[in-house]
């Protein structure tokens, strides 16, 4: 699942094809995009960029398109006639320029508005842990709110930090001896080593297409507890545990050793 690092790679990857270029043709099944192809067919594109999970695409028509992966969105960049990895029927936002074609498939949430309206849709977002500069202190501030039930679902928060996902989730709070149902009530200490954790972790893999959390490059031996339920730790051999937490959706992986409820 995109996690920040994810999107902040991909709009390299798509920055790369379509950044100061023409859009020849605009097209896919999203509603806001067949609603404004008209408009946006023609228009420049000023930059490409992500903020948090979100993967925004600027035009010089006074319109930018935002995307969401969600659980399964994803984008893509081929050459025009290149065969796609997924059927058209997905293709929910298709950008062509003379020389390449994106393709954004599955995302459920994707919206073209004007920038002041594209910025207010956004405004909600706590600091972006991938953004060159990051406002740490600001973070610290929202964090040190505790408004959410539990800590892991307090972390996944965006409006607290943008770009943890559920991987990081997981594994962030393992580094920091964290059990993901403590209540997110923490010292101002343990705050600010959360914060300067996601910060470095995801900086970490902003660039690398893997990601990696144990500094162990050997394909499986990647992360510490994510996707690891009923294995040993890497750290105690304590059978790594699994559940849902909060959001029901996605599954919290967490060793009961390392990371006492206090
Ligand atoms: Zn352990």
């Amino acid at each position: 699942m995109p996690e920040g690092d994810t999107i902040y790679l991909t709009a390299e990857r798509v920055g790369a094809v379509l950044s100061g270029q023409t859009l020849t043709a605009v097209s896919g099944s999203s509603g806001p995009i067949r609603a404004n192809s008209a408009r946006l067919t023609g228009a420049r594109v000023v930059d490409v960029r992500s903020i948090g999970k979100h993967l925004v695409v600027e035009t010089d028509a006074d319109l930018v398109i935002r995307t969401h992966m969600r659980m399964s969105g994803t984008w893509e960049v081929y050459e025009p006639g290149q065969r796609w990895r997924y059927p058209e029927g997905a293709a929910r936002v298709v950008l062509e320029t003379a020389a390449a074609v994106a393709v954004c498939f599955s995302a459920p949430d994707i919206s073209v508005s004007r920038p002041q309206a594209a910025q207010l849709e956004l405004a909600h977002l706590g600091p972006d842990l991938c953004a060159d500069v990051f406002d740490r202190l600001e973070a610290i501030r929202r964090m040190a709110v505790p408004w959410n039930d539990t800590l892991a679902e307090h972390l996944a928060d965006q409006r607290i930090m943008a770009g943890v996902g559920n991987v990081y989730k997981s594994e962030i709070l393992f580094l920091e001896h964290l059990h993901p149902e403590s209540s997110p009530l923490l010292e101002s200490e343990a705050i600010e080593r959360l914060v300067d954790r996601s910060r470095q972790l995801l900086m970490l893999n902003r660039r690398r297409p893997n990601r990696i959390t144990t500094g162990e490059t050997r394909r499986g031996g990647e992360l510490w507890v994510y996707g690891r339920g009923g294995q040993p730790c890497r750290r105690c051999r304590t059978k790594v545990e699994a559940a849902r937490i909060g959001d029901v959706e996605r599954i919290t992986y967490w060793c009961p050793a390392c990371q006492e409820l206090a």
